[in-house]
């Protein structure tokens, strides 16, 4: 089986690029043509001699000149044998020379010339000069266009684009604004949420008229924070207040700050809170508070000073606005737990806003909102779809829908029915479809594996309500079974609990049975188990032999504002104790099931044969055939 909670990926921003392969082009270009430049003008000095004219008379004279090109005054040429070499660290003489002519014609020249017998040729005068200044410029020119390039792509890179402060613009904020009316968001946006609007209507309320509530005396919080698992519209709550306030919006996210330089993060947030008073009133988001916010005094590190001085700027902030300030901070975490005590004193974010996964009557109005340009067909029934999108997100929802729309778009329909949607539905849980070629006796396996988590899920008498099974190749699964909750659950009971463990080794337990030996293919399931077992052991006193006791162990431990890294709260013999007792509770699911599966090996033989015909079953089959196979009696 495989676990119904959608599994959400943070919507962090990607690590800093690498500097893009322009730059890269630029320098290698660079480096071949000064290194080229270079090297030839060494060694055409090093192998010249450079004559005075009078020198160069002298030789012309004596019969050591064999050949002479002159261009313009520039005069080339070959002495007929090289100069004796005199020192030993001396450079090797060869048989060329230059030398300049005077710049008043010279007539004996010429004659002498001829009268020696040297070979003498003209070239046309080398480009002018301006030509010549071009080819001197070259590589200058390089050089800045290189700076100016570099220069350019870090301050794109901190500032997120645009803003001028040139090559040391980079501590400026990169918090990105939204202007008012664009893209406006209002509540009306927001499906669901009825208690986190309520208390953030105040909020827009105060931005919008400040003057009406300092009449009144009101104070109003500096800070709210918004509470709630991803993907549950933390970030969207926040533009809608702004939207409803209709006061500008800059949002940046804390994990931004871990990646930038020591003293960035704080001058950045400087930054911004600058902009946003001058445009006051105004709302400053701050996403992933917790990256910044963990409890402090966690001590070494660059990282972690980086992060400690960012989070000082943003209280030092706080504390400093003034009254007529009417800026509001909002921020957004998942992980509540972490945050550093300091964070919630009176002043600061003193206010908490939770949000929760929707319930259905919120998915359907999520659903809703999100369909609102998507074509659907007649029979798309929201409200059923919200009634089996139980644990999804609203940001789940929303690729939902997207996902269908996309569908329908692949298959060349033009509208969105409720089997795409289904579909839609089961590849944001499962994943996609994969192709895969597995052999007879692998998929023999993998369908007797699923019918013993289905035999489970339909005899265990807590169990969720079984959806359906299937043996196609999903995400990183070889075969599916699906339940899914009656009811919104958000407490779980020990029985529940119990039988959820069941249903995981279901699979397993059907390999026992049948083959007389497990596969690797139920390590999903045991990790599964595993963590549910030891979760009830540990935080919610479900075993008698430790009793009602939490423990609290690694990151998420506290202690006196300070974060214990691997720290537990228990001792070596606790937690062997506890080892024990989770194992114990396994073992003891394990032989259940397989007393369970062996009462009922007829049904579960009859699924994994129709499971290999069919590839995928629905509620209603399966029930017919637990009808039509009563457990054997003993
Ligand atoms: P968070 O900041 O809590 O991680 P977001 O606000 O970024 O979540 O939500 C992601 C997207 O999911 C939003 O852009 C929105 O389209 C959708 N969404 C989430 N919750 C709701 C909701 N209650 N109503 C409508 N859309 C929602
Ligand atoms: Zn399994």
């Amino acid at each position: 089986m495989t676990d119904k909670q959608p599994v959400n990926t943070p919507s962090g921003t990607g690590p800093a690029q690498s500097p893009n392969s322009g730059i890269r082009l630029i320098v290698w270009f660079l480096t071949v043509f000064l290194f080229s430049y270079f090297w030839l003008d060494m060694s055409q000095t090093q192998q010249r001699q450079d004559l005075s004219y009078t020198e160069f008379k002298e030789r012309v004279r004596a019969g050591d000149v064999a050949t002479v090109t002159m261009q313009g005054a520039q005069v080339t040429g070959t002495l007929h044998r090289p100069e004796p070499v005199t020192g030993a660290n001396q450079a090797p003489v060869s048989n060329r020379f230059t030398t300049t002519l005077p710049p008043i014609d010279d007539p004996q020249l010429i004659p002498l010339l001829e009268e020696q017998g040297v070979e003498v040729r003209a070239r046309a005068e080398e480009g002018s000069w301006w030509a010549r200044l071009l080819v001197g410029l070259i590589p200058w020119l390089l050089i800045i266009g290189l700076f100016w390039y570099a220069s350019a792509r870090m301050q794109e890179r901190m500032m997120g684009g645009g803003g001028a402060g040139g090559l040391f613009g980079f501590a400026k904020s990169r918090a990105k604004r939204f202007e008012r009316g664009q893209s406006r968001v209002t509540f009306d946006d927001v499906a669901g949420l009825a208690n986190a609007k309520r208390d953030l209507r105040e909020i827009s309320g105060y931005l919008r008229d400040p003057e009406h509530y300092r009449k009144l005396g009101a104070k109003i919080p500096r800070g709210v924070l918004l509470m709630g698992p991803p993907g549950t519209g933390k970030t969207l709550l926040a533009r809608a207040v702004a939207g409803e306030a209709d006061v500008p919006f800059f949002s940046i996210s804390g994990s931004e700050f871990i990646e930038m330089f020591v003293g960035v993060g704080a001058s950045r947030v400087r930054d911004m809170f600058e902009s946003a008073k001058k445009e006051a009133p105004a709302i400053i988001f701050i996403d992933e508070i917790d990256s910044v916010g963990r409890a402090r005094g966690t001590g070494l590190g660059g990282g972690h000073d980086e992060r400690e001085q960012t989070l000082n700027q943003i209280l030092n902030e706080m504390d400093g606005f003034d009254p007529h300030e009417t800026v509001v901070v909002l921020a957004a975490t998942n992980r509540p737990d972490v945050l550093d005590a300091a964070l919630m004193r009176p002043g600061r974010f003193d206010r908490k806003v939770t949000l929760d996964l929707p319930d259905r009557p919120a998915r359907e109005a999520i659903l809703k909102i999100h369909s609102r340009e998507v074509p659907l067909a007649a029979d798309a029934d929201l409200a059923r779809l919200a009634a089996l999108t139980v644990g999804f997100s609203g940001a789940d929802l929303e690729n939902l829908v997207n996902e269908a729309a996309l569908l329908a778009g692949r298959t060349g329909r033009n509208d969105v029915d409720m089997t795409l949607l289904l579909e839609a539905r089961d590849k944001v849980v499962l994943g996609g479809l994969r192709e895969m070629v597995l052999s007879d006796e692998e998929k023999n396996l993998v369908a007797f594996h699923e019918s013993g988590h289905a035999v489970a899920a339909c005899m265990l008498p807590h169990a969720d309500p079984l959806d359906k099974v299937t043996i196609l190749p999903r995400g990183r699964a070889l075969g599916v079974t699906e339940q899914i909750p009656d009811v919104e659950r958000h407490n779980f009971k020990q029985s529940y609990l119990y039988d959820r463990i069941g249903v995981m080794l279901g699979g397993r337990g059907a390999e026992k049975l049948i083959f007389s030996e497990v596969s690797s293919g139920a390590e999903e399931d045991l990790k599964q188990a595993t963590n549910l077992a030891r979760h009830m052991v540990t935080h919610w006193g479900m075993s008698d032999r430790i009793g009602p006791v939490a423990f609290r162990r690694g990151e998420e431990h506290i202690f006196l504002g300070r974060e214990m890294a691997q720290q537990r709260d228990f001792s070596e013999h606790t937690a062997e104790v506890i080892d024990a007792e989770v194992s114990r509770l396994l073992k003891a699911r394990e032989e259940d099931i397989a007393q369970l599966l062996e009462r009922h090996r007829a049904l579960l033989e009859a699924l994994a044969k129709m499971l290999l015909e069919k590839e995928t079953l629905e509620a209603d089959e399966i029930q017919k055939l637990v009808a039509a196979h009563p457990p054997a009696s003993t």
